[in-house]
């Protein structure tokens, strides 16, 4: 079995949706395990509609939730397909948003964390419905399967941790079943369910490309491939460093790395199962399926990888420093990574000297100024935003120099395959 995974920008309209199936049929003779996005910007939509309804705005809520049934009808409508197939699929695909309106009319009883996943993973059982259904039109005989039945999770609303051995299991039995089996199979990303309360849970944003690793994983798949709107992995922005060019090959180790530091071209989490289970991935352009991309696999010998730039925007630097002349040292580290972890604050740079210490975080106020006000009865803490983390790997003094200059530098790390800077 291959897993597919399509992003929402590749099903973001009936072209896309058609394309999706072209590319199924480029691989014709093949098992393939479909996993899909929302389709579009459908996510950030229902996010809207999950902060209507719970800031009590009903009016506001039933108006996203009618644009997004707009926007799929439309995009049903713009398929090659009979007509009478046409009003089906709108008919059957309806459900789900009236479902939607009969949620939002109720009172908000939970927390927002988990009504947020409750409404939000619509996304993906939409777009899964429409191509599922899509595909039968155009003759592809295929299965559609609600990830929510297999990914089992625990119950950390838009955060969820997978029960590994769990969704092994459940996804053993639907292959014992002969519900996941030879041929097409389509099923949602992003989604799954909580072990307790059985309720729905998402996997933090952009994680589609998690589910399909962990499909894989669980599958014991021959391969992953994520079909995206670039060539491939790049070593740079394009949009930002004009000479950026697609890599061929990687190691898991190199896109660990990148994505760690923020190539957005995939999700952080998604390349260790495969590695841990030697399953290749690939990286390719769903606009040019006949390229190859990238691969990403197990390399061990040398490698003399090209430099690759990732810079990371909207970044604040962090400063501690104690009251008292003591020493930051190990017992009030412990303290601020501790704030850290309870408030899901990933510290992508630290350094420390004997009195001061000091971390760069992604700048969001919702989540840094709680954390300040935990932590400021022990420490004087200053902050500096609007910064920029560049992360350097494989570089030549030449380039660094080059991108560095006319620019401050704020903070530096350095090791034998890369370098950092947070750069003001
Ligand atoms: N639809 C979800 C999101 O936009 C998941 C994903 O796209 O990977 O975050
Ligand atoms: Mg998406």
């Amino acid at each position: 079995m291959k897993v597919f995974k399509f992003g929402g920008a590749s099903v973001k309209d009936a072209a896309g949706v058609m394309n999706l199936h072209r590319i199924l049929s480029l691989f014709s003779g093949n098992s393939i395990l479909v996993v899909v996005s929302a389709m579009g910007k459908s996510t950030n939509k229902l996010e809207l509609v999950v902060q209507a309804w719970y800031t009590g705005k009903l009016p506001d809520a039933v108006e996203h939730i009618e644009e997004l049934r707009f926007y799929h009808q439309e995009l049903i409508r713009g398929l090659d397909l009979q007509h009478t197939e046409i009003l089906l699929l709108k008919k059957t695909t309806d459900v789900f948003f009236d479902e939607l309106r009969s949620m939002v009319s109720l009172p908000t009883q939970a927390y927002y964390n988990q009504i947020y996943d409750q409404i939000v993973a619509y996304g993906e059982l939409i777009s899964t419905h429409i191509i599922s259904g899509y595909l039968t039109g155009k003759n592809v005989q295929n299965r559609w399967l609600d990830a929510r039945d297999f990914v089992v999770t625990n119950d950390t609303f838009r955060d969820a941790r997978v029960n590994w051995s769990r969704t092994e299991s459940n996804i053993h039995k639907l292959v014992d079943n002969e519900q996941l089996k030879d041929g097409i199979n389509v099923t949602q990303g992003f989604i799954g369910r909580a072990e307790e309360g059985r309720l729905t849970t998402t996997l933090g944003r952009e994680g589609s490309d998690f589910s399909a690793s962990i499909f894989a994983y669980c599958l014991g798949a021959e391969d992953v491939t994520i079909w995206k709107d670039v060539p491939g992995v790049l070593n740079a922005d394009p949009k930002l460093f004009p000479f950026a060019e697609k890599i061929d090959e990687l190691s898991y180790e190199e896109a660990v790395e990148m994505t760690y530091y923020g190539a957005s071209v995939i999700h952080p989490k998604t390349i260790k199962p495969l590695q841990n289970k030697g399953i290749k991935l690939y990286v390719r352009s769903f606009l040019k399926p006949e390229l190859s991309g990238t691969v990403i696999h197990e390399i061990n010998e040398w490698r003399n990888f090209p430099p690759c730039i990732i810079v990371k925007k909207n970044q604040m630097l962090v400063s501690f420093a104690s009251r008292d002349f003591s020493f930051v040292a190990e017992e009030s580290l412990s303290l601020i990574f501790g704030e850290l972890y309870k408030l899901g604050i990933k510290a992508h740079i630290s350094q420390n000297s004997a009195i001061s210490f000091r971390i760069c975080v992604d700048e969001d106020p919702f989540k840094v100024q709680p954390f300040i006000e935990a932590v400021s009865s022990h420490f004087d803490v200053t902050t500096e935003g609007g910064l920029s983390l560049w992360t350097l790997r494989h570089q030549s003094e030449k380039l660094e120099r080059g991108l560095i200059s006319g620019k401050t530098v704020l903070l530096e790390q350095r090791s034998k395959d890369a370098v950092q800077y947070v750069l003001r």
